[in-house]
């Protein structure tokens, strides 16, 4: 999988950000829709389902799914069920189950009063397979788990019958019934479809529909002992919900035989199975396993960790709907798997915020300045522009004062070429306020470290100009020491030094690639007194250092602030450069 980088035709450069959903570009699913309704199929009826396992959080991924079921039926005056693939008791919690709703609500979508759960056709489930083995298609196996494999065969060796696949309709139909009452332990029985031990498709090789599992489910209780396969419940649960597209991943193909063989012994409504690839991202994992071994060993601070790729912790990190599906609108869908650039994502977040974030300053590394020349206690209100993106956002009043704080990156006692900030003797531009000339510093007397920057200001450059038309080369921001507040700020970076964590080939551990500097705590950072009261989740950008959003854990106290992303846009170089090649 090399890193793929969609063509500037075919993504929706430009794609509305904010409001309604971005029409993703046209693309195979949409054209079989089309023609289905052309041609009259299924009534000319669009209905699609999200169907997730709730054994873990949504992730972006699962975003791609989302925005396609949920998009493809808003275009075409249908409906998108959310339904529950619960089949699996033993792994399934109601937190995954509350999560997803919150989830899939935030990004957007509406499924009305349809949330179903394959749980819920259990009986109906049952009733079909007692069907099949009054048909002589489905029979009681007492085959291992292990000899089942074993007497599956492999791609290039056909499987070899069972030795109970030829008991009598009436056997078969009196085991299940035993098998349901719960008379067999685990595992010592299965029902079984009974289709081609020879098949070269190995899912059509009698694919097991029900295991014994004397386990409690989050819905069922313990009404059931005996619990359907994924195989056997997924396409009838689509069939008993009237779905008409039921897109899948593309793993997913090698299935579809099957989930037609079902369908059409039962002839029970066919919906039409659509494969796509599963969006997979640079420096990221996007696996449940993988996201639950980082949560449970740790590694992260629980499932909406902001450095986890999960809906919950792009939403703490700062996330907007709107970037995630203009994102998932750009990335389009395919019928081989690639691998996205992490960057496209933040692209698409920066294009949004830039447009939405108020500006305000903030100094994550205070390092007091004060201005000798300004005059004590007395405190000026500058008017500052709270995003020049969108004149209607207004101004604000930023208070100025004889001591700041300034970035301690923004001065250096000796400073390099091409350095153009504050150093002794150099004169430099306090944004919204007055040119400062720094004359002097103060230090620790110990380290010998720079404690206070002695400068004086010019009273004539209010609003930063000078009137005798003098330059500066550089603007740096401030906060006002007396007024700012003080806050926690955590900056975050890829959890994965590798962009395939993990690797490809060599089955490395992707624990192996974990970043050991994804996160950074910053504490004692100040900032202007206007996001004293910010609320939790609210969005910023700290001019000149990136976009910033209050963090749950915020306090009256504290505030607490994670860097959403950086300003710096890589992926705006990379389209800026493909743009150039192509003109
Ligand atoms: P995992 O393999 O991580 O357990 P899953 O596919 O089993 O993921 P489900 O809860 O079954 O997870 O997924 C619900 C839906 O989301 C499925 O239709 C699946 O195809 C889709 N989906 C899951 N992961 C991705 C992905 N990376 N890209 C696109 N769609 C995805
Ligand atoms: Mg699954």
């Amino acid at each position: 999988m090399k890193p793929s980088r969609p063509e500037l035709e075919s993504s929706e450069a430009g794609a509305p950000v904010g409001g309604a959903a971005p029409r993703p570009a046209s693309n195979f699913i949409r054209d079989i829709i089309l023609e289905d309704i052309r041609t009259g199929r299924f009534g000319g009826r669009v209905h699609t389902r999200f169907p997730p396992e709730p054994n873990g959080y949504l992730h972006i991924g699962h975003a791609k799914s989302i925005c396609l079921n949920f998009g493809l039926a808003a275009e075409f005056g249908g409906k998108c069920n959310l339904r529950f693939d619960d089949t699996n008791p033993t792994k399934e919690e109601s937190e995954y189950v509350e999560s997803i709703i919150r989830d899939v609500r935030w990004l957007g979508f509406d499924w009305e009063d349809r949330l179903y759960y394959a749980s819920d056709y259990f009986d109906q489930l049952y009733e079909w397979a007692v069907q099949l083995i009054k048909a002589g298609k489905a029979y009681v196996c007492d085959l291992s788990p292990e000899e089942i494999r074993a007497y599956r065969g492999t791609l290039t060796e056909p499987g070899r019958e069972s030795p109970y696949r030829n008991r009598s309709v009436e056997e078969n139909l009196a085991l299940f019934e035993r098998m349901r009452a719960g008379e067999f332990p685990n595992g010592a029985r299965t029902l079984r479809a009974k289709i081609d031990m020879a098949s070269p498709n190995l899912n059509l090789r009698d694919p097991v529909m029900y295991r014994i599992l004397h386990a409690e489910h989050h819905r069922t209780g313990n009404t059931w002992c005996i619990y359907p396969m994924y195989d056997w419940a997924h396409g009838q649960s689509d069939s008993i919900e009237g779905i008409t597209h039921s897109i899948c991943t593309l793993e997913f193909e090698d299935h579809r035989p099957l989930y037609d063989w079902f369908l059409d012994q039962l002839g029970i409504h066919h919906p039409q199975q659509i494969e796509f690839d599963r969006l997979n991202l640079t420096y990221t994992v996007l696996s449940k396993r993988k996201l639950a071994t980082l949560v449970e060993r740790g590694y992260v601070r629980g499932w909406d960790d902001p450095r986890m790729p999960t809906l919950a912790g792009l939403r703490r990190r700062g996330y907007t709907p709107e970037a995630i599906r203009n994102f998932c609108a750009r990335i389009g869908v395919s019928k081989t798997n690639g691998i996205v650039e992490l960057g496209l994502l933040e692209h698409c977040l920066r294009e949004d915020l830039n447009k939405r974030a108020p500006r305000v300053m903030a100094v994550l590394r205070p390092l007091k300045l004060v201005i000798e020349n300004y005059p004590d206690g007395v405190v000026e209100e500058m008017e500052a522009i709270n995003n020049p993106e969108d004149p209607s956002m207004g101004t604000r009043k930023v208070p100025f004062s004889r001591v700041l704080y300034i970035e301690r990156d923004d001065f250096r006692e000796d400073p390099p070429p091409q350095y153009y900030r504050l150093a002794p003797g150099r004169e430099v531009r306090l944004r919204y306020a007055y040119f400062v000339k720094c004359t002097g510093v103060i230090k620790d007397e110990r380290t010998g470290e720079v404690v206070e920057i002695r400068c004086t200001y010019d009273p004539a450059t209010r609003g930063g100009n000078a009137p005798d038309g003098r330059k500066v080369k550089a603007t740096i921001h401030w906060v006002s020491a007396a007024h700012a507040v003080e806050a926690e700020v955590r900056l975050y970076d890829q959890l994965f030094t590798r962009p395939i964590p993990g690797g490809e080939e060599d089955g490395r551990d992707f624990l192996a690639d974990l970043n050991p500097n994804s996160l950074e705590v910053i504490t004692g950072a100040r900032l202007e007194p206007s996001l004293r009261a910010a609320e939790v989740g609210s969005r910023y950008q700290f001019e000149r250092l990136g976009y910033f959003c209050v963090d749950p854990d915020s306090t009256p106290e504290l505030p607490v602030f994670n860097r959403t992303v950086a300003l710096k846009d890589t992926w705006a170089k990379i389209e800026k450069a493909l743009k150039a090649r192509q003109e």
